[in-house]
């Protein structure tokens, strides 16, 4: 904290946000905008990197496709948020700091907590040591340098989720020298209605992905995979794509935690132990009336935009609001040149509406690229980023 917070004379507010990935950008272009001419409010934005990291198309880099240089100093440009560059390695939130790569330390006043969720490698043995991640882009690029370079052999993608099938109908359409097996405990789309799931189905079996369910992975070796049973499965290379795991330092703060570790959020995505921090995206875990929200893009923006007006209507002795959000969609590319795009309920159980093909493919292409716009936007019209669905008599939450 400053010598002048401390003597009681500081004047600015200054929110911290960690992490500026989907939900954490959402929240400072928000914030940011809208204090803008307020003298009185610091946004400061921590990324570990300047380049975004677009998650959505990291099945891409693993293959060896070039993205788009998205710079998030660039995209901050009159805004009047401060970016710093930097891997957050503690929070101390009674003395309302931040660590940054150890040596450099930020106060704050509200803390936005940003810092996403990866793949668990830590659950079966042998993955940190022998597998491959899509976590960091830095993991995709490492992966798709093995992959141009093996010629031939098994690339086994573990986890049938919406991550495991979307690598392995892309690793499998851009290597056919390759054969790619999926495996998983559930059926890849399960949670899609019997048509959609058929088709996402056919279209790994026309990629020649081997797609092998109800199987539980407990050991990776070297060149195999062990399933529980005992049957061990080849593998020249391996691809870990389940379970979340989060940023131990929410944990290690003292704040209040799932057992993901996530932050567990109030309905205004407040820490319930820490009011002055708020949780947005994957690392935090956040109610609903279906349930606890699972972590998607969708869904992290919104959480990011409704914390950053939340801040502001605190800052104008407000109420916070609480948040409410329903799915709409799970759209899933199976390749370049198909995809499937199931509608959902907003507790995320499939409708019976459906697109397939190449309208698939453009709408799963239109929702990938819209983030960056959608910020740009914001930047021009804070309230444009207010809009998503609230999900109706889904999102209530009846008081225990
Ligand atoms: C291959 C793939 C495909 C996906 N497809 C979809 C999809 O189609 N639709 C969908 O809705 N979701 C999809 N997801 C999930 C989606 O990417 C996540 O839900 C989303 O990224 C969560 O946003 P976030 O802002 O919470 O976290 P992130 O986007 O992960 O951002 C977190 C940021 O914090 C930074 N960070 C973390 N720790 C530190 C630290 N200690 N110090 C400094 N910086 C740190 C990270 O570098 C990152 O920039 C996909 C994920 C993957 C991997």
């Amino acid at each position: 904290m400053s010598a002048q917070h401390e003597a009681g004379v500081a004047t600015t507010h200054r929110v911290v946000i960690l992490g500026a990935g989907y939900a954490g950008l959402s929240a400072a272009i928000q914030l940011a905008c809208r204090v803008k001419r307020s003298e009185k409010v610091q946004v400061t934005l921590v990324n570990a990197q300047e380049r975004f990291t677009e998650r959505l198309r990291l099945h891409m880099t693993a293959t060896g496709q070039r993205l788009a240089e998205l710079s998030i100093p660039e995209l901050l440009e009159g805004t009047g948020a401060r970016f710093e560059r930097g891997w957050v390695t503690a929070v101390d939130a009674d003395a309302k700091t931040v660590r940054i790569d150890d040596e450099r330390v930020l106060p704050y006043d509200t803390l936005v907590y940003a810092l996403g969720g990866v793949a668990d490698t830590a659950a079966v043995p042998g993955v940190e040591d022998h597998a491959y991640t899509l976590n960091t882009a830095q993991d995709a690029e490492v992966l798709a340098g093995r992959l141009s370079r093996l010629g031939g052999g098994t690339v086994v993608v573990v986890g049938s989720g919406l991550t495991g099938v979307e690598s392995a109908a892309e690793i499998a359409e851009r290597h056919p020298e390759l054969n790619v097996v999926l495996l998983g405990r559930s059926e890849p789309g399960a949670a899609m209605n019997p048509k959609a799931r058929a088709y996402l189905r056919s279209a790994l079996d026309r990629l020649g992905v081997q797609v092998r369910s109800g199987v539980a992975v407990v050991k990776v070796l070297p060149g195999t995979v062990e399933l529980a049973g005992g049957e061990s499965v080849a593998a020249d290379v391996v691809l870990w794509t389940c379970g979340t795991r989060v940023s131990p330092l929410a944990a290690a703060a003292g704040l209040t935690v799932d057992e993901h570790g996530r932050v567990v959020t109030d309905a205004t995505l407040r820490s319930v132990s820490h009011p002055e921090v708020y949780a947005v995206g994957d690392a935090a875990a956040i109610r609903q009336g279906y349930g606890v929200m699972h972590g998607t893009c969708q869904g992290g923006m919104p959480t990011g935009v409704h914390a950053a007006v939340s801040i502001v209507r605190e800052l104008k002795g407000k109420r916070p609001k609480p948040f409410r959000f329903g799915y709409y969609h799970t759209p899933v590319s199976l390749g370049r040149n198909d995809a499937v795009v199931q509608f959902t309920h907003p507790d995320d159980s499939p409708r019976r509406l459906h697109l397939t093909g190449r309208v698939a493919v453009r709408y799963k292409e239109t929702v990938t690229a819209s983030p960056w716009p959608t910020w740009g936007r914001m930047k021009k019209m804070p309230a444009s980023g207010a809009f998503w669905p609230r999900g109706g008599r889904f999102t209530r939450v009846r008081e225990a």
